[in-house]
């Protein structure tokens, strides 16, 4: 029952969308808000306070979030459509087997507090049994694969997925996985905080197999030997930097080797088949060490050891949907503790994110034919058009890259499948069998169905029209594998997009955010994709040492931000996402010259054309952040906080300093500092 089945491909990343045409700006509102500006910062000293400082100080995180920022904002809009969506689903008795049924029963289920008190644990007791009867490692072995194949993986993650390096090829996937906290670094840090999380989750643990009944007196050693068989896992897993590596977590081998060389406790060729899988040759490997450390734990631990990690895990997985007692326990460690959220979202907006985030296309498909306008589509290719056009141009007049290089990545560009709105083919969830039970047992039914799908493209072509988010979703992405890139319907609303606003605003936010999912086809990970989505360097190694050059300057830039003292922002980690935004941004402003707003710097509404872009950029990132969450973001977020988000890019751009007038200050970068990639 992992919450979202959602394949992002190996390189997941984020991102937004759009495009105006020329209006009539003097008979319509100003898409710029002034008030949130902060005038009494110099732009040269901290833009992003300048622009959005106001803003900042007027908006603290509401006491139900960990941060609130123009995402927020946006999806507090489709908040209320989603929930009225679901609420009317529930009660208008649509027949049984359509998907309006589907999603009114989920929500239903959820909403139904008083079964949900009343059952308490009672729905997981079949799962406790099995855990129960476990002998040796063999029954474990046997559980793990009855329980992956019902959609409820444990212990590492399996998927199956594009082979990275034969695109055209779906094969299965073995990652790393097994822990409760979001990163390895959380089991390993020596400093004070992470030393007290993990004593709160350790408490966590202790309170929650009290309130299980199943522990008879004292709960604490049995959290004990969880904490230490994940710490166990965690020292065992790959870190993310490392991670960002494509080649680091690609090992294919035979099942035949898995078991053999890896995991000889567990006979992998008998595991796939209860998967669900037919006959297997190849399988990936992402992280060989830590599935040899798994193999030593099955016999160095004791069964029971095993049944107590199973257990922890299984109600862990399941406690947002039980009775009250284990939701706000769920609540005080990972939302509280982990992420500085204080007080839990009413029970209908808690439910509704369950619903639309499992069953995303079927609430999407209601959502966007009243929510999303042709025209919105039409504009997105226009402007999707207008980037591609100043990307090639900009390609040609590198002076890294080689004229070969230059070829293959105008082929790339050219073939970017662009995906806007809404899939033209729905999911079908004919075999989803949602219905009036208990809340948990739909989730685990959502999960499952999903489980089935990703089975059943193993061995099948691949389906280019799949989409890896739901079209209420306000983000966005780029899949190396598919060579593509998606704006889904949720993201193409003010601040990012506007059918009202001038072309600055525009090309400033959405613009920009199409110029990042871009630019991903051609950073540090993309120049390792070539045009059909294979894992192959299609650059010269002299292209790579004149970029990576390039990059060092992005790396050493990040590393130097810091928050709050002692928060320091990854360079390495977050490179990918910074290069994106810096030649997204760049992409965009070339593009938005082109218009003939840019052309002119036409003044709209009191303010030059290029300040607008440059503000829009800014109030796209605005956002307040908990400390606690920004604590974990900086650990396991690829993207930098929106301060440096904002402040980044724009500091290595000559347009910006020229636009505000700037000729030294805090965020000023003498000319040959600026890092130019794109
Ligand atoms: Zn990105």
């Amino acid at each position: 029952m992992k919450k979202l089945y959602i394949q992002f491909s190996i390189l997941a990343v984020l991102s937004i969308a759009i495009a105006a045409t020329n209006l009539n700006h003097s008979t319509m509102g100003d898409a710029l808000h002034h008030n949130y500006m902060d005038t009494t910062v110099n732009p040269g000293n901290d833009f992003y306070r300048y622009a959005v400082g106001n803003w900042i100080k007027n908006n603290p995180v509401p006491a139900s979030e960990s941060r609130w920022g123009s995402f927020n904002e946006v999806e507090e809009r489709n908040k209320k459509i989603l929930l009225n969506i679901l609420e009317s689903a529930a009660i208008s008795n649509d027949p049984i087997g359509s998907n309006r049924r589907r999603i009114g029963d989920f929500y239903k289920s959820g909403m139904d507090s008083e079964i949900l008190e009343k059952q308490g644990i009672e729905p997981l007791n079949p799962f406790l049994t099995e855990i129960k009867k476990m002998k040796n490692v063999d029954d474990l072995n046997a559980l793990l694969a009855k329980w992956q194949s019902e959609g409820n993986g444990m212990l590492f993650s399996f998927s199956v997925d594009q082979d990275l390096k034969e695109s055209s090829q779906m094969i299965p996937y073995f990652n790393q996985g097994g822990l409760s906290m979001p990163d390895r670094d959380y089991y390993i840090n020596s400093d004070d905080k992470s030393i007290k999380l993990r004593s709160e989750l350790e408490n966590t643990m202790v309170s929650v197999f009290k309130l299980m009944g199943e522990v008879d007196a004292d709960a604490r050693p049995h959290a004990h030997i969880v904490m230490q068989m994940e710490t166990r896992l965690a020292k065992a897993s790959m870190d993310r930097v490392t991670m960002r590596d494509p080649y680091a977590s690609y090992h294919k081998m035979t099942l035949q080797a898995f078991t053999n060389d890896l995991s000889s406790n567990t006979n992998w060729l008998v595991m796939v088949k209860h998967f669900g899988l037919p006959k297997v040759d190849s399988v990936i490997v992402g992280q060989p060490d830590f599935f040899k450390e798994v193999n030593k734990m099955m016999t160095e631990l004791t069964i029971q050891d095993w049944k107590t990690y199973l257990r922890w895990q299984l109600i862990r997985d399941a406690a947002p949907y039980l009775s009250h007692k284990f939701v706000s326990e769920h609540f005080r460690f990972y939302s509280t503790i982990l992420r500085g959220v204080k007080s839990q979202k009413s029970r209908e907006e808690r439910v509704m994110k369950v619903v639309e985030g499992m069953m995303g296309e079927a609430v999407g498909q209601i959502f966007v034919a009243k929510n999303f306008q042709a025209e919105a589509k039409a504009r997105m290719l226009k402007m999707v058009k207008n980037l591609q056009d100043a990307f090639r141009d900009r390609i040609q007049k590198l002076d890294w890259m080689s004229a070969e290089t230059k070829v293959k990545a105008t082929e790339k560009l050219n073939k970017f499948m662009v995906k806007i709105g809404y899939p033209d083919k729905w999911k079908d969830y004919s075999t989803c069998k949602i219905k009036n039970q208990h809340f948990v047992l739909n989730v685990m039914e959502a999960s499952k169905y999903e489980y089935n799908r990703m089975i059943a493209k193993y061995g099948s072509p691949v389906d280019k029209t799949e989409w890896g988010m739901p079209p209420q979703m306000v983000n966005a992405y780029y899949n190396p594998s598919l060579n593509e890139i998606v704006f889904p319907a949720g993201i193409l609303q003010p601040p990012f997009f506007d059918m009202n606003a001038d072309d600055a605003m525009i090309y400033g936010a959405i613009g920009a955010v199409i110029g990042h999912e871009m630019t991903h086809g051609f950073d540090d990970q993309g120049c390792q994709f070539d045009a059909e989505g294979n894992l192959k360097m299609w650059w010269t190694d002299e292209d790579k040492k004149l970029f990576d050059a390039k990059t060092a300057m992005v790396v050493s830039q990040f590393d130097k931000y810091t928050l709050l003292d002692d928060v320091h922002v990854n360079g390495k980690l977050t490179l990918g996402e910074n290069i994106a935004d810096l030649g997204g941004l760049m992409i965009a402003l070339e593009a938005f010259k082109r218009t003939d707003e840019g052309k002119k710097n036409l003044v709209v509404h009191g303010v030059p054309a290029d300040q607008r872009f440059f503000l829009s950029w800014a109030n796209a990132w605005k956002n307040n952040i908990t400390e606690a969450a920004l604590r974990q973001r900086i650990m396991t977020d690829p993207h930098s906080p929106g301060e440096f988000r904002t402040n980044g890019p724009v500091s290595n751009m000559d347009d910006f300093y020229k636009a505000f007038n700037i000729k030294s200050g805090n965020m000023f970068k003498p000319e040959k500092e600026r890092a130019k990639i794109w």
